[in-house]
């Protein structure tokens, strides 16, 4: 069994209410797939991160086409791990050369989840049963990307479908931050979760007095309080601050995982699985964590591709804590496969179907698809 072609799938969308973080805005979605064919005929589908910057989409691509695929093709997929083992050998110092470590990390994720995807449906199993076995049935999930404008009805939607964890977007401004944490403890009932995300957006100081602050919301964690690569920092707000510290979807490779737990920067790592090298690059991730009892937390902000590997991923690898599920609309998670992926109870069970458990609605692919040239940045 060879692989015969590695093949990009550029989609696009324009947003009608633009997704806002701290650092920035997102008026379109765009959803960045990836297509390996074997000589069997069979196919599997991945998906390369791609939020921001919105033209970081050429990167990726550029890279999956003249930097991985060369790699890929002509190898046999049951070799997965030794493929992960050579791309990351091959491409690390070229990235950390180039300066562009995300854009080697993201595009190799989206080639390791479509070759697990290829396999599973290779030999008619689950990735899940694949990677060692079914941990969880189901899989508890948090709704995220909420505010900083209006959530109410997002909350009361999600609270119909069982969901009692929900994180906020913080980081702008300090008094619509407070505002709006007050507002979603009101709207939730007592039992609830809530933790807030800053994006990197706070210095030292800032981080510490805000988190103090909020002590009266009982934060189950706060996200990227600093800038991710201040490893230190984050291991002293942790320890001042007494709530947990969660990062990890913009921590690459395995020498970086090493230093923020060694320096006990964290307390819930985020791998994403189309950001830290797909299944096997967050595996890797989190057995190391684990070493350090640290439990993790998927990082999602994607489209349906990320979402199913991401159950298969919790469902079989035990220490997650929960599954993050932005909360905004988003056709490429809602209508990318034939069948939706729905929470039920609060939770999203582990699809029957072979490999990733889904399959790619194509003509709803062939609608979106876009070249890369008539794409709007
Ligand atoms: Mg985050």
């Amino acid at each position: 069994m060879r692989i015969t072609k590695v093949e990009p799938i550029v989609l696009q969308v324009p947003l009608t209410n633009p997704v806002v973080t701290s650092f920035g805005m997102m008026t379109s979605r765009t959803c960045v797939l990836v297509r390996v064919e074997a000589d069997t005929g069979q196919q599997g589908i991945g998906e390369i991160w791609n939020n921001f910057p919105s033209w970081g989409v050429y990167e990726k691509v550029a890279t999956l086409k003249y930097g991985i695929a060369p790699l890929v093709v002509g190898e046999d997929p049951r070799d997965i791990r030794r493929i992960h083992q050579k791309l990351r050998n091959t491409y690390t110092v070229m990235g950390l050369q180039w300066g562009a470590i995300g854009p080697i990390y993201h595009s190799m994720s989206g080639v390791d989840m479509a070759i697990w995807d290829l396999l599973g449906k290779h030999v008619g199993r689950s990735v899940a049963h694949l990677l060692g076995g079914v941990v969880h049935e189901s899989v508890q999930v948090y709704a995220s990307g909420l505010g900083p404008g209006s959530f109410e009805e997002f909350v009361e939607q999600h609270l119909e479908v069982g969901i009692t964890a929900f994180k906020l977007k913080v980081g702008r401004d300090e008094q619509q931050d407070i505002a709006n944490i007050r507002r979603m403890r009101e709207l939730l009932p007592k039992q609830a979760k809530l933790m807030i995300d800053a994006n990197q957006a706070w210095d030292e100081r800032t981080a510490v007095q805000r988190i103090q602050r909020y002590q009266e919301f009982e934060l189950t964690w706060v996200e990227e309080p600093l800038q991710c690569d201040d490893i230190e920092g984050m291991a002293r707000v942790r320890e001042q601050v007494g709530v947990p510290i969660a990062f990890g979807e913009n921590v690459y490779g395995q020498r970086q995982t090493r230093k923020v737990l060694e320096q006990r920067a964290v307390d819930i790592i985020q791998p994403d699985l189309s950001k830290q090298g797909g299944f096997s690059g967050c595996l890797q991730m989190v057995e190391m964590a684990a070493s350090w009892d640290v439990p993790y937390a998927p990082h999602f902000l994607g489209g349906a591709v990320c979402l199913a590997a991401s159950i298969q991923f919790v469902a079989s690898i035990p220490g997650a804590v929960i599954l993050e599920l932005d909360a905004n609309p988003n056709p490429f998670r809602e209508r990318l496969f034939t069948q939706t992926i729905t929470v039920s109870k609060g939770e999203i069970s582990l699809p029957r179907l072979p490999g990733l458990g889904f399959e790619l609605d194509e003509e709803f692919v062939e609608f979106y698809r876009i070249p890369l040239e008539h794409m709007s940045l």
